[in-house]
């Protein structure tokens, strides 16, 4: 295969069809000079790990207006920027997120360092963001590896070796690819052919600029790969939720530990989840079992919550969590797993 026949095939493709995205210098804007913001790359790029471009437009843009600059975000409450983020899910983001944003703002007077090394020192950057970072904002000659180029690469060399075992090979051919010149819109170029062309169950070949070295479209195996080891199937939790409203419509919240799953996130109190969880209500009152249950699933478990609902007195003194007006209460700055139990809450109370 002539990898650099192939790139920049790649590359002309991308010149035509860069999709557009609000953190994003197209090609042309790029050539005629302007530089992306590492703020911006660095902010899309956090988002974006394991969220979808969809789920992560209107957050980004929001963050954007409301901190537009590593400085701002820096300063901004933990529990604002931790609410912003509610949705997007893995809330240890949001926690490293505000913690590199202050070791950028504090000891680095803002600027982001250029390097893939040095990048990888700074907190919940890990090597695909730092590779990112280097070649997107500052145009390092960094091999980008996320999702959609495993599968791309996966299949331009048809790779048979299933994943995730195959990551150090995808990884290695992946970079033979990488140019010295515009290695920021080739990976772009990459992630966005593997996104709108090389798609997972319908890869578009007849339109793909890959299509003449392609060892996949041409042994017409493209849809079997990337191959996977089969997944080990998640196990179920149990647990209970408790949605204590007020005589005066105050809601009984609770902010989660620092640490561990949805850390530093607002929810309702509630049970241990395992196995066979004990009751756990935060306060004492008589408490009502509503129908139905909460589904959620999270990286290695699903979970089912149960709900108990109660009206408590407004001298009502619970163990755990504190009350929240109704004016004060948005559900949008709940994580997804107690938005449902909200949703549920309110569909049974009158
Ligand atoms: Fe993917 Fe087909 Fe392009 Fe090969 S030719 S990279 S399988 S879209």
């Amino acid at each position: 295969m002539d990898l650099r026949t192939a790139g920049a095939a790649l590359l002309d493709w991308y010149d035509l069809n860069a999709r557009e995205m609000p953190w994003r210098v197209g090609p042309a804007a790029r050539r005629a000079g302007v530089r992306p913001d590492p703020y911006r790359v660095w902010l899309s790029e956090v988002m974006l790990q394991q969220t979808t471009v969809a789920a992560v437009r209107a957050k980004y843009l929001r963050f954007i207006a409301l901190w537009p600059d590593v400085a701002a975000l820096a300063a901004a409450p933990d529990a604002q920027v931790m609410a912003e983020w509610a949705g997007l899910g893995y809330y240890a983001r949001a926690r490293n997120l505000l913690k590199c944003a202050r070791a950028v703002a504090g000891g680095r007077g803002g600027r982001f360092p250029e390097s893939r090394e040095e990048l990888l020192g700074l907190p919940g950057i890990g090597p695909y963001t730092a590779a990112a970072i280097a070649a997107i904002a500052f145009e390092r000659p960094e091999t980008v590896v996320d999702g959609n180029v495993e599968r791309v690469v996966a299949r331009l060399f048809a790779v048979e070796t299933p994943l995730p075992q195959a990551k150090a090979e995808l990884t290695e051919l992946a970079a033979r690819l990488t140019p010295e010149a515009r290695p920021g819109d080739h990976a772009q170029a990459m992630m966005d052919l593997g996104a709108t062309v090389c798609t997972p169950t319908a890869p578009a070949c007849g339109i793909c600029p890959l299509t003449g070295p392609c060892r996949a479209r041409r042994a017409g195996a493209a849809g079997d790969l990337p191959r996977r080891a089969p997944k080990a199937p998640k196990p179920v939790r149990f647990g209970y939720a408790y949605v204590a409203r007020r005589a005066d419509g105050a809601l009984l919240l609770e902010r989660r530990p620092p640490k561990g799953l949805l850390g530093g996130m607002l929810g309702w109190p509630g049970s241990a989840w395992d196995g066979d969880p004990a009751e756990a209500p935060p306060v004492a009152a008589e408490w009502a079992a509503v129908a139905g249950e909460v589904r959620h699933t999270f990286t290695h478990f699903h979970l089912r919550l149960s709900l108990r609902c109660a009206t408590v007195p407004l001298d009502a003194r619970p163990e755990r969590g504190s009350f929240v007006s109704r004016a004060d209460f948005s559900p949008a700055a709940l994580p997804t797993v107690m938005r449902k139990v909200w949703d549920l809450a309110a569909s049974a109370w009158p």
